[in-house]
């Protein structure tokens, strides 16, 4: 499995990183979890058809995990034609917003695009990936994923409950499985907090995305504190992990 980087920063850019959305790569299949900045843009420069991209998963609907989804169903709509990614999001209310968007711009959205919501627990399987929903506590309907593929399992935090994610949601998705890899976010918290449930249940690698400036610091002083128990990468745009 491999997981590519295209937006690391928390709610707004930084220099070197734009808002949330990683492609993930399994089986010879490609996805992408959120779309704070326009996947498109990075798809092209990498070469990749946005045919190739099977589905599409939101974790909530904040802007800096979704603004990049209007440009992407913008495209999909009247140029990338035959490409039909699923799209499964947190409240399928969605597509109803995006439409008049389009429809002021003079696009009409593809009506044989497909929404789905999540719900917990195991939501989409493929054959080759399969993606459970757990919810966090960071607004109303907001989730993290835990995706299983060629024997590896990844969890993506998504964004947790303000202050204490790490202990309140982070720690319950520690305890399900044995992670390989865990993408966590550190825009709402001290890095800090995730230093207890990191000893109880340490994934193979730990891997900082979505952190803030206010919490950088403490991102680099967990990743010293714990290096004992698990090895921690500060995730860049164009960050790529191979597991
Ligand atoms: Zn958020």
């Amino acid at each position: 499995m491999r997981i590519t980087f295209f937006g690391s920063s928390h709610g707004v850019p930084e220099p070197n990183r734009k808002c949330s959305c990683a492609m993930v790569e399994a089986g010879g299949r490609k996805y992408l979890i959120d779309a704070g900045t326009d996947p498109v843009d990075e798809l092209v420069k990498r070469g990749i058809g946005i045919s190739e991209i099977r589905a599409v998963f939101i974790t909530h609907l904040h802007g800096d995990h979704t603004d990049g989804l209007v440009h992407f169903l913008d495209l999909l709509s009247w140029y990338y034609k035959e490409a039909s990614p699923a799209f499964y999001v947190p409240k399928t209310e969605l597509k109803d917003a995006v439409k008049p968007w389009l429809s002021i711009q003079g696009v009409e959205l593809r009506e044989d695009l497909e929404f789905s919501g999540i719900r917990e627990g195991l939501f989409y399987d493929d054959g080759v990936l399969r993606v459970t929903a757990f919810r966090t506590g960071h607004i109303d309907v907001s989730y993290a994923f835990m995706l299983e593929a060629e024997g590896r399992k990844v969890l993506f935090t998504g964004d947790m409950k303000h202050v204490t994610g790490p202990v309140d949601d982070y720690a319950r998705y520690a305890e399900t499985a044995d992670f390989d890899l865990a993408v966590a976010e550190c825009a709402h918290f001290d890095a800090m907090l995730y230093e207890a449930p990191l000893r109880k249940n340490p994934p193979k690698l730990f891997c900082f995305n979505h952190y803030s400036p206010r919490y950088e610091e403490s991102c680099l002083h967990l990743r010293e504190s714990v290096k004992d128990v698990v090895p921690v990468l500060m995730a860049n745009d164009g960050l790529v992990i191979d597991l």
